[in-house]
């Protein structure tokens, strides 16, 4: 067995290494460089941890982790300490006394990993500290976690990570790796030049969470429709919700309480002192529904998150995957639910049409969306869509809403046609455009008092679809929209124009293939849902015997993980719990072979665990 691996299972309790972790390990320990790109939940702590305790173990000494988040570091350490890993960490939070201790600590290379903010790593001090490990052979490893940071290309630019360069320089012979989940070619080629990694070799893993479930739902009521979505599927389990909003997030947060799911808001507009308050609760309690706008998210290493959803369209997929990507970092089912409507659509053109920035930068900005809303309206996998933005090739998943129930597709093209040609029409006749309301009314042969006003009865195409429901013309204008073939003019009170686009859809050239849903009269849900899943699917193959001793093990790590002040899942991942429950060990060889229980664990809470599941035997 090699020294990884005994590591792995001695200190950690997992049985094999995921994906490429193993040739990444093996690299580093070895002294190479490397660069990761893995997506979040891929597993990459452990491509450092693992180093740097073989590396330690074999005399080099200690592993410096450079991070950006701060707020985590706590809570890592606390879990590396937890499985019998010494671990240190300075930063801002700690005392002038505190941070004398650490540094005496790694002074007397009692510290295996320490993790520090970029700014501390390249102050004076700090340097000369790493001069006196380094004089005597005991620096052994530099982990750049969150590697994005130096790119300016990246979403989270930090100028603190360019100086980083020093530890190059400094210490040409320690080995660097760096390590991100942003996966596009500018921002990796950045990361190679700014913290001179040309010769590290690149580990890129694929970008696919295949545990993650997609799924793409036609907005009508969204917050009855998530409501209804998390009594469906995901009673007592976390969640992200995020809306574009603080007010939406304020609104869905109370709405949420009010049926009686634990739901807390957070956004830039509360105090800090609350978000943070928010964002512990989060990440400490069972089952919390964190509200929010994308300011939150950021280095939430929370494994246990089973949905996140969306009730506002992000801006681009690479947002959307991010933000999907915090659900289920521990392996286990997770869903990726998005309410999308036609007024999605306008919002984000609305936003990139109003935008100050320059004319390259819009375009960029608008195929960008163009590429979400593709996604949206597909009637295809999704996972195969949005592996291909990404570079990567793959056949249907069979875990997303399309594979699992395939719409039916109806042809709208017929449809489209109509609308066009009525748009067309009405702007002929009054030389002014009007919103998709009217139009649709016209085309409908509603007398309405506008229609009269403005003489629209006498239009040509004037009731001409009076056999479409409102649901089916509006799905027709959003996917002229999304694809182009139609312009909401934000500036004029959204009045819809034709484009260049448009001409190939009314000379019917261009079919408009849409979604069965959509079709159905009253717009009301496809009936095809997919099964319904038990509440938390972790736990869902238990007894009830089972069931119950794994919620009495969630209540003793509950107060286990009050008293050691960290995160529930530090202490143990509910997939342990439950491997626990069904196992109904007797001694703590049973326990032994359960992934997530190492030696330190086993030693530090094996009886407890034990007597928890005799008690409720
Ligand atoms: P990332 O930083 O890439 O988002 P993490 O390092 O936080 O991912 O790992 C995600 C989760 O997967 C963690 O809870 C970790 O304990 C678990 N994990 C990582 N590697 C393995 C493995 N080989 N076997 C079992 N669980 C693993
Ligand atoms: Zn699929």
């Amino acid at each position: 067995m090699t020294a990884a691996l005994s590591i792995l299972q001695e200190v950690f309790g997992y049985e094999a290494f995921r994906g490429p972790q193993a040739g990444i390990i093996d690299h580093v320990i070895a002294g190479g460089d490397a660069l990761v790109l893995m997506p979040t939940g891929g597993g990459k702590s452990l491509c450092y941890q693992i180093p740097a305790i073989a590396r330690q173990r074999a005399g080099h000494g200690i592993s410096i982790v450079v991070s950006p988040l701060i707020a985590l570091m706590h809570d890592q350490v606390g879990a590396l300490h937890e499985a019998g890993v010494e671990a240190a960490f300075l930063n801002s939070t700690l005392t002038g006394e505190e941070a004398n201790a650490v540094e005496k600590r790694l002074l007397r290379g009692e510290i295996t990993l320490l993790y520090a903010a970029p700014e501390r790593v390249t102050t004076p001090r700090f340097l000369a500290l790493l001069d006196s490990l380094h004089e005597r052979g005991k620096l052994s490893l530099f982990a750049i976690d969150e590697a994005h940071c130096v790119s300016q290309w990246g979403h989270d630019f930090r100028p603190e990570y360019r100086a980083l360069t020093v530890l190059h320089e400094r210490y040409a012979g320690v080995p660097r790796m760096a390590l991100t989940a942003t996966a596009d070619a500018i921002t990796r080629a950045d990361i190679v030049e700014r913290l001179q990694l040309e010769n590290a070799r690149q580990f890129v893993s694929s970008f696919d969470r295949p545990n993650i479930r997609y799924a793409i739902v036609e907005k009508k009521d969204p917050t009855l429709q998530l409501l209804r979505f998390i009594e469906r599927e995901h009673e007592g389990d976390a969640g992200i919700v995020y809306c574009q909003s603080r007010k939406r997030v304020e609104e869905v947060a109370q709405t949420l309480t009010d049926a009686g799911i634990t739901a807390l808001p957070y956004h830039a507009g509360l105090d800090a002192a609350v978000r943070q308050a928010h964002q512990d609760r989060f990440l400490r309690e069972d089952g919390i529904v964190m509200t929010a706008t994308i300011a939150f998210g950021m280095g939430i290493d929370k494994p246990d998150v089973r949905f996140v959803a969306h009730l506002d369209m992000p801006k681009n997929i690479e947002g959307y995957y991010q933000e999907t990507g915090r659900a289920g970092r521990d392996g286990q089912p997770a869903d990726a639910w998005m309410a999308y409507g036609l007024q999605d659509v306008v919002n984000q053109r609305r936003m990139i049409d109003e935008s100050p920035a320059g004319d390259d930068f819009k375009q960029v900005m608008v195929s960008k969306l163009d590429a979400l809303l593709s996604l949206a309206e597909a009637v295809d996998c999704r996972r195969v869509r949005l592996l291909k933005y990404f570079g990567e090739d793959s056949t249907p998943c069979g875990n997303c809403d399309n594979c699992l129930n395939p719409p039916q597709v109806w042809d709208g093209t017929d449809a489209a046609r109509k609308l066009l040609s009525t748009i067309y029409r009405v702007q002929q006749q009054s030389g002014i455009s009007f919103g998709a309301g009217h139009i649709m009314d016209i085309l409908r042969g509603k007398v309405t008092d506008k229609v009269t006003q403005f003489g629209h009865e006498r239009i040509s195409t004037f009731g001409l679809g009076a056999a479409y429901s409102e649901a089916q013309l509006r799905g027709v204008l959003r996917q002229l929209i999304a694809t182009g073939a139609l312009h909401v003019d934000a500036q004029a009170y959204n009045t819809l124009q034709l484009t260049e686009g448009s001409r190939a859809v009314l000379k019917g050239e261009q079919p408009v293939m849409l979604r069965e849903s959509v079709s159905a009269s009253g717009g009301g849900r496809s009936k095809r849902d997919k099964p319904s899943r038990a509440p938390s699917a972790v736990a869902a193959a238990l007894t009830d015997e089972g069931q119950a001793r794994f919620a009495a093990l969630k209540a003793w790590r509950a107060e286990v993980a009050r008293e050691h002040n960290l995160p529930a899942y530090v202490i143990f991942h509910d997939a342990t719990l439950a491997a626990i429950a069904a196992l109904e060990p007797q001694s703590l060889e049973d326990l032994q072979g359960v992934s997530g229980i190492g030696a330190k664990k086993l030693e530090a809470y094996g009886q407890e665990v034990l007597r928890v599941v005799a008690a409720t035997a």
